[in-house]
């Protein structure tokens, strides 16, 4: 079974895309979904963050207050470095246990935002990038997530180019609002079955 990574800068489509090659049968691994969940159940992460952040990272329902950390580790390298060294390894350890449920299948996706940034391009046998004009993206999160201009602009600062990305890609999916998607991700899909 290979394991593929999808990546994407934020707004490009990974989530809309992935859910294409669901339908296909492919399963997908969300990373940042999980790495939500895994902040809020798993034990370990939590007393980690709370002596990164602090007890009142944790709200009464202990749940970690993702905006007030996303606040902290954007002024302080430092912090952001720290979470991820928790982060990460917790994230990966959980995504290996969930390939076991798959290993019947000819692949598997892993969709994740920073895959490349964050190094976890290491852990997969192939990338697909998923790209679109800036543009397109900041409108398209402006409008679902209900954001200014400059807070979009503020989350890619931290992703790379897609210039880079591209570079770095085996498979690259348009998703432009001209191209069409579905051809693409079936021409993919044969390729790696
Ligand atoms: P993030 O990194 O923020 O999670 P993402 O790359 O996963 O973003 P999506 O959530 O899949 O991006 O898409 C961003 C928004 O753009 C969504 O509201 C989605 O419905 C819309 N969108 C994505 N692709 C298309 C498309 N081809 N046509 C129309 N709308 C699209």
């Amino acid at each position: 079974m290979k394991k593929i990574g999808i990546t994407g800068g934020i707004g490009s489509g990974k989530t809309t895309v992935a859910r294409v090659f669901e339908q296909l049968g492919i399963p997908v691994y969300h990373a940042d979904y999980w790495a939500k969940e895994i902040m809020n159940t798993d034990p370990l992460v939590k007393q980690r963050l709370k002596e990164i952040f602090g007890n009142a990272i944790y709200n009464s329902e202990d749940k970690a207050d993702r905006k007030r950390i996303a606040e902290i580790v954007f002024s302080d390298k430092n912090k952001l470095n720290e979470l991820n060294s928790v982060i990460h390894p917790a994230v990966w350890l959980h995504g290996e246990n969930w390939l076991k449920q798959h290993e019947d299948k000819p692949y598997i996706l892993k969709e994740a935002a920073i895959l490349f940034e964050s190094g976890g391009n290491k852990g997969v046998d192939k990338v697909i990038m998923v790209s679109a004009p800036k543009e397109i993206r900041l409108q398209r999160v402006m409008k679902r997530d209900n954001v200014t201009h400059e807070e979009v602009e503020a989350r890619m600062a931290n992703q790379w180019p897609d210039e880079k990305k591209i570079a770095l890609s085996d498979f690259v999916i348009v998703n432009d609002d001209k191209q069409l998607v579905i051809p693409q991700v079936l021409e993919i899909h044969q390729q790696l079955i």
